[in-house]
């Protein structure tokens, strides 16, 4: 496991920069490195290392923006911070994050638009292909019965008995 040493967000072993501060990445030596777990402000981020502290997950944090104006006034910090995590806790503390509601489930929400993906795509090609379908359908059934009348009005009716079952048997 690599991780930035700008932001701390943790990425794979087949990553070279960080995604997000495009600095170089580092891999991971020390278990307790401080990584990222989750960018949170104000409550939240009170609710989220409570969370954590909870089930003994010790967490640090990193000030995003310089920003004590709304601390000025509401008495709570309400600038972003990231939040760290020694990194031999990141798994626990990510399925924290996820128990309370602060992370959502990234996988499934990529698996759940693959879905939605191909379920808008399988009818829209199945529709393509019932209007093509359907209008030659529509073309041949127009021309059977363009076949039938005229030979009702030439041959009579016994005529287009042998004119239909010749159509179905095929002799
Ligand atoms: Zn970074």
């Amino acid at each position: 496991m690599k991780y930035c040493t700008s932001c701390r967000k943790l990425h794979n072993d087949n990553e070279e920069t960080c995604t997000q501060c495009r600095k170089a990445l580092k891999t991971v030596e020390d278990e307790n490195t401080p990584v990222f777990l989750i960018s949170a402000e104000g409550f939240e981020k009170e609710r989220i290392i409570a969370a954590l502290a909870d089930e003994g997950i010790p967490t640090d944090t990193k000030r995003m923006k310089k920003d004590n104006s709304a601390k000025a006034v509401t008495g709570v910090d309400m600038s972003d911070v990231n939040i760290l995590v020694p990194y031999q806790a990141y798994e626990k503390a990510y399925d924290v994050c996820v128990g309370i509601g602060a992370i959502k489930e990234e996988n499934e929400e990529i698996i759940d638009d693959g879905e939605y993906k191909e379920s808008d795509a399988k009818p829209l090609d199945r529709q393509l292909e019932e209007i093509n379908g359907g209008s030659k359908a529509g073309r041949i059934i127009l021309a059977i019965m363009f076949l039938v009348l005229a030979a009702l009005a030439v041959f009579g009716t016994d005529a287009i008995t042998g004119f239909i079952s010749k159509l179905i048997t095929g002799n």
